[in-house]
């Protein structure tokens, strides 16, 4: 399993959740969050159709790239420094990286803090770093505990739905829903739930 699978998977998802994506968005924002990842997914999956298997760190930075110019809005830059974050780290494991939980724990919280050095989100703003954060230090925590990789990333995927869920009583203080102030209270926020799907396929493509 790699990169490439992984993505098909997210946008399968995507595709499946644009509505549901859509809504959430439209309750707090401007009703665009599904159409915007599916559309950037699907970009990403064609552009990996047909093309030859490469070093993880360059299909990771070529999704990056491709998030960034077809995503828009708010999460395109976001999701785009996720995965740059992503690449980077994995650059750094050599030439032919074997990708178990160690080093996707490290991939993680580089793309975690590439997310938050662009968007300046702390853990309760109520964005996609309340799913992002809780999965990193449950991989974190996994990895350190000599857990598999398909392991890891099912406790990641549980902790960033668990964080999803928890958005829903908070303020948001960041981003499109920051404008509504209090009544942003009682929404689920749509980039935790698209970030929370992103980790449940990357569990899927990568589990036993
Ligand atoms: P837009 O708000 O421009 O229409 P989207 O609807 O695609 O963009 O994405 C909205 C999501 O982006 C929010 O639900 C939130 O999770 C995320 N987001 C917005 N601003 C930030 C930020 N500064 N840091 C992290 N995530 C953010
Ligand atoms: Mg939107
Ligand atoms: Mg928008």
């Amino acid at each position: 399993m790699g990169v490439p699978d992984w993505m098909r998977m997210t946008a399968a998802v995507l595709e499946r959740d644009r509505d549901r994506l859509n809504r959430l968005d439209a309750d707090i924002g401007d009703g665009d969050h599904g159409a915007n990842m599916a559309r950037g997914f699907a970009a990403v999956v064609a552009r990996m159709d047909g093309a030859p298997e490469d070093h993880p760190a360059t299909e990771l930075r070529a999704v990056g790239m491709t998030l960034l110019s077809t995503v828009g809005g708010a999460a395109g830059p976001l999701y785009g420094s996720f995965f740059i974050g992503m690449a980077t780290a994995l650059r750094e494991a050599g030439p032919e990286p074997e990708l178990g939980a160690p080093e996707w724990a490290a991939a993680l919280s580089a793309a975690v803090a590439g997310v938050q050095r662009r968007g300046r989100a702390e853990p309760g703003d109520k964005t996609m770093v309340d799913a992002l954060v809780p999965a990193r230090e449950a991989l974190d925590a996994a990895a350190a505990d000599g857990a598999s990789l398909a392991d890891g990333l099912r406790a990641a995927a549980e902790a960033a739905e668990r964080g999803a869920l928890e958005t829903i009583p908070l303020v948001a203080r960041k981003g499109r829903a920051s404008y509504l102030g209090e009544r942003s209270a009682g929404h689920l926020d749509p980039g935790a739930a698209s970030s929370a799907l992103l980790l449940r396929a990357a569990a899927e493509a990568w589990g036993e």
